[in-house]
């Protein structure tokens, strides 16, 4: 039986690391012997698949038949792939290739028998749908996830178990498809995570895309044909803006070949052009920063130091705009690939069936996501998000709301379950409804609508009869649950509503 590994499942890249006999977490390479992985899946006509960097150059040629970024779809009920041999893929089953290639990758390298138990970290803003199809994802890929782990979290692991040192950290970081950012405070051996916040559809991605823009623009304007016309060209467009942007975290300027339609030109980028085109994005990251610590009613100075992850942090503007923001220059958590799969290790080693000594560290975390109820508010008579356990809550969470049946021999009561902190029903998301029979009380009959989180952020929905002083149903939110706005509508029902006074 192989020791618990922990696995940074990115949006582009993926790494896997383990706990060595002296309790450091290490990378364990793949077999092409890199020590990240891309999260790219290359289907072939006959029905075998390409993981890692063969499906990632297999991108650029055959782009129909290859899926990138496939965690910007994690929990999305509606998002399929058709695999050129006609099998239909989900998020889940497609991130289960990736984990399946992972998990092959170290039992090989560790040759000691099979790996089975693992922990998958997720961006910290990752919702209830979207952890639980990371955790369908393993179990398809036949591995026992342990804990989903937040990525931040697994970062200050790694960095804190590493330096020991006590204080308050912002983690930064900037992925290829997400940000987050997050607070949190170690102290005696207690990591309590403060606050997060987050952007799941802002990641180097979106810097490659404005390169793309430009790169594209010129070429144009010296005769070539539109790069973006076809699927091939836009894929050697997308992989030659790739490296143009890495390029320039190291140079000031670069040269960039371009070759279609029998046009070749070779284009140069500069710095300052880059980080003018890219501008409002690193803004958005900046805000969210800013607009977190001052939630959190903190100052700059309480804040002992900035951790740096994510590859995107490699690029200088993002350390700048972070020393200008907080007078102080960030820190580099490790190698900002690397970090979260370390630290995902460790908690493996936290987690790993049959141990009974003492951690070293004890983690806290907190709700990424507000949950909710929609009921009619007995006030205005219109209907309401009613927030049941706010965000940024600590977790184990458990919160109760009162309600009551609104028509006279009612005897059906519809749980409809929100994600999002907005009161207004069109700003937060329906992850959930259940209907639920109740006995036909008179209008006004009490219930009571109770949440629960637990420690990795899936809900559990209990509702109570207080007339009757008895547990009605208990049920989770499940990725069947998944709504779409025609649910919304549907579930738009008087008799079935309840209200808060
Ligand atoms: P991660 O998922 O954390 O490995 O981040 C991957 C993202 O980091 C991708 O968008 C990469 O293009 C980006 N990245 C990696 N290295 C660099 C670099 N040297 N400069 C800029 N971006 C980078």
């Amino acid at each position: 039986m192989g020791r618990p590994i922990g696995i940074d499942l990115g949006t582009t890249y993926s790494a896997v690391s383990m706990l060595g006999e002296d309790g450091t977490p290490t990378i364990l390479p793949n077999r092409e012997g890199g020590r990240i992985t891309p999260s790219v899946v290359y289907f072939q006509d006959d029905g075998s698949v390409l993981v890692g960097e063969m499906a990632k150059r297999s991108a650029a040629v055959n782009p129909l038949d290859t899926v990138e970024w496939v965690k910007r779809h994690m929990g999305n009920p509606d998002w399929r792939f058709e695999a050129p041999n006609g099998v239909v893929h989900t998020p889940e089953s497609v991130s289960a290739l990736i984990l399946k290639r992972l998990k092959e990758d170290a039992e090989l390298y560790l040759g000691d028998g099979a790996v089975r138990d693992v922990v998958i970290t997720v961006p910290a803003y990752f919702d209830d749908a979207k952890r639980r199809a990371t955790k369908d994802a393993g179990r398809i890929a036949g591995l026992n996830v342990l804990r989903v782990l937040n990525e931040p979290t697994a970062a200050a692991l790694a960095f804190g178990a590493e330096k020991e040192r006590d204080g308050t950290f912002l983690v930064f970081d900037l992925g290829g498809g997400t940000f987050d950012v997050t607070v949190m405070n170690i102290r005696n051996g207690v990591l309590d995570v403060m606050g997060t916040d987050g952007l799941h559809e802002l990641g180097g991605k979106d810097w490659d895309d404005r390169v793309m823009i430009w790169l594209n623009r010129e070429f144009q304007a010296a005769g070539g044909p539109d790069l973006m016309a076809t699927f091939e060209d836009e894929a050697m467009l997308r992989d030659r803006s790739e490296t143009a942007k890495r390029t320039l975290s190291q140079a000031l300027t670069t040269k960039v070949p371009l070759s279609a339609g029998g046009v070749t030109r070779t284009l140069s980028l500069t710095r300052d052009t880059f980080e003018e085109i890219t501008s409002d994005l690193l803004n958005q990251a900046r805000d969210m920063t800013i607009s977190l610590v001052e939630e959190l009613g903190l100052g700059w100075s309480h804040v002992d130091q900035i951790l740096l992850v994510g590859g995107s942090t490699r690029m200088p503007a993002v350390p700048r705009m972070l020393e200008v923001v907080a007078g102080r220059k960030p820190q580099v958590a490790g190698n900002p690939d690397e970090v979260v799969s370390l630290g995902a290790a460790l908690q493996a080693g936290l987690e790993a069936p049959g141990r009974d000594d003492t951690p070293p560290l004890v983690v806290k975390d907190v709700t990424s996501q507000g949950l909710g109820v929609i009921a009619l508010d007995a006030d205005t008579g219109q209907e309401r998000n009613f927030t049941i356990i706010p965000r940024n809550t600590k977790i184990p969470a458990k919160r109760s709301e009162g309600f009551s049946t609104v028509v006279d021999g009612q005897t059906e009561i519809n749980i409809r379950v929100t994600q999002g902190d907005d009161d207004d029903p069109t700003y937060v998301k329906l992850i959930g409804t259940q209907t639920i029979e109740i006995p036909p009380y008179p209008k006004g009959a009490p219930i009571g609508v109770e949440y629960a989180y637990d420690i990795d952020q899936i809900v559990f929905i209990s509702v109570y009869d207080y007339s009757a002083q008895t547990l009605i149903t208990s049920f989770e939110v499940t990725n069947d649950a998944n709504l779409s706005a025609d649910d919304i509508d549907d579930a738009h029902d008087d008799n079935r509503n309840t209200e808060v006074n």
